[in-house]
């Protein structure tokens, strides 16, 4: 019978390692708390790896990549990642419910994105491969005789995957699905926060017939734990990475030695811009979502707002609207629009931010505070959503990430100024325009400096686009094609006939 990786000892579920095929329990014994944030109940205890896992993990993604799975032919492959995308849908229910469970995100959006694009990641990918040519000159040479010079793309190796919590099956599944479609194989550390559909995914591995050892999963914590001594093993090819900017830093200093290449998505401080001129209610619903969606725990946010001053009190009350609308609750209750943030030490962060805001003197438009919650509710991770304006630009309010659902807003009068205060950032992540004016969208989409910019939308992309970030934001492009450029590496051949 398979072993399942969220076995039950008495009510606690302990969710264990990936590796090699086979779930297991670090030798160590050690394991950590995994807790609700809706209500902080336990959901499971996590089995945290030690090195002897993560060197195990390693050389199953090592042994399989010259062995089962470097042997299959592409056709083979992309055959086991469409059944992987079906499996994950015919568990769908299952899927949900971790997800939920880890982030206390409402069902109605974990339902429509975080597990319908989870399991899309693995058949948009393996389109993908399948469909990119390669290069091929025919070269004149002094002999007449000529030559063929083309170049064949060769997986990198075993791809070190490192992933947040905000989108946890999404986000790692977005990195998985480019790396096993080009042949390489993957050891996964997702996040100490989120570690339950990543170890589901272990289980469709093996019920689709995945060989053993492409896709391992290690459990633990980043600095002096799993993720560092995952960054460090020599055995890894490369890393990928989405998470804080300064993580993305450690992890470059640690792969340094070995000049290990690395993809990193990073944080972001996105801002918005509102002309007067834009459909109001359209760039009313926008923003509301850019800055609330997943209680603001999202990469592409939005956490600075500008808008030109004509419309500016019209809009801030509109949006002040928006926020006091979303209910807080539950995430199975349909009525929700909100849930918490994801942990005791999160919203201690995003709550020092509130009180930093009103300290330097923000006005507080609406919330800033923590709400009243009933009963087991109260032993969660809320905030309220809070809206500011007021502030000078150099406070560290509007300057770093908070990564909670809150914004500041101020007016502008031009154009240019506009696009200066929205450049005036370490980050380049995305931005979101809200205008009628075509010429003026264009226009302003290509100064923003930032990886994506939309235009009268906001979460809408092509998975075929590159996405990334520009400044601190991030290093490389992923999606479509762009994917393969980490993912593989091309070799040249020169053939003189
Ligand atoms: P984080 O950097 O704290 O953690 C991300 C992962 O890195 C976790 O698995 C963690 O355990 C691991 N980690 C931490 N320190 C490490 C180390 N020294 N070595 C190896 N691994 C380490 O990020 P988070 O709090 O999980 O996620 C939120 C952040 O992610 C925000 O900054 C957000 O903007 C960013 N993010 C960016 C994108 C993007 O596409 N650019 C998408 C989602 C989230």
């Amino acid at each position: 019978m398979e072993k399942k990786s969220l076995s039950s000892a008495g009510q606690v579920a302990r969710i264990l390692n990936y590796i090699n095929g086979e779930f297991v329990a670090a030798g160590s014994g050690k394991t950590f708390e995994n807790r609700s944030p809706v209500d902080a109940r336990l959901l499971g205890l996590v089995s945290e790896a030690g090195e002897a896992e993560v060197d195990a993990a390693v050389k199953a993604a090592r042994a399989a990549l010259v062995g089962p799975w470097g042997a299959l032919e592409m056709a083979e492959r992309t055959e086991l990642l469409y059944a992987v995308a079906n499996e994950i849908n015919r568990r769908f229910d299952a899927f949900l419910q971790a997800e939920v469970a880890d982030t206390g995100k409402p069902v109605s959006l974990a339902k429509h994105i975080d597990i319908p694009r989870g399991a899309a990641n693995f058949k948009i990918f393996a389109d993908v491969v399948k469909n990119v040519p390669s290069e091929f000159f025919q070269m004149a040479t002094p002999d007449k005789k000529g030559a063929i010079n083309y170049a064949i793309r060769v997986p990198r190796g075993v791809i070190a995957v490192i992933a947040p919590w905000n989108l946890p099956l999404l986000l790692m599944t977005w990195k998985v699905g480019p790396a096993l479609a080009c042949g390489n194989t993957v050891v996964v550390k997702p996040s100490e926060e989120t570690p339950a559909t990543a170890t589901l995914l272990g289980e469709v591995m093996n019920a689709v017939g995945v060989p053993k050892g492409v896709y391992n999963v290690i459990h633990g914590f980043g600095p002096g734990s799993a993720g560092e001594l995952l960054t460090r093993h020599p055995g890894i090819d490369a890393v990928t990475f989405t998470g804080e900017t300064r993580t993305g830093a450690a992890i470059m200093k640690a792969v340094a030695d070995r000049v290990r290449p690395v993809s990193f998505e990073l944080g972001g401080k996105n801002a918005g811009v509102v002309f007067a001129d834009c459909d109001f209610d359209a760039a009313v619903e926008g923003m509301g979502r850019a800055v609330f969606a997943n209680c603001g725990q999202v990469c592409l946010g939005t956490e600075r707002v500008y808008v030109e001053r004509p419309i500016f009190d019209k809009f801030v009350a509109a949006l002040k609207a928006k926020a006091e609308g979303f209910k807080l609750g539950r995430p199975e209750d349909a009525a929700t629009g909100m849930g918490p943030l994801i942990s005791q030490e999160h919203r201690a962060k995003v709550l020092s931010y509130y009180e930093r805001a009103r300290k330097e003197g923000a006005s507080v438009v609406t919330g800033g505070g923590v709400p009243k919650m009933e009963g087991d509710l109260a032993n969660g991770c809320w905030v309220e959503p809070t809206i500011w304006t007021g502030l000078p630009e150099d406070s560290a309010v509007v300057r770093e990430e908070i990564f909670g659902p809150c914004c500041h807003v101020r007016p502008f009068d031009t154009e240019a100024e506009a696009v200066r205060l929205a450049n005036d950032t370490q980050y380049g992540l995305a931005t979101t325009i809200w205008t009628t004016n075509l010429a003026r969208a264009h226009r302003v989409a290509a100064q923003i400096e930032v990886g994506i910019s939309w235009v009268n939308c906001w979460f809408l992309r092509d998975l075929r686009t590159p996405f990334g970030g520009s400044k601190q934001s991030g290093i490389g492009r992923e999606g479509g094609v762009h994917s393969l450029e980490f993912y593989t590496e091309l070799r040249n051949v020169c053939v003189k006939l």
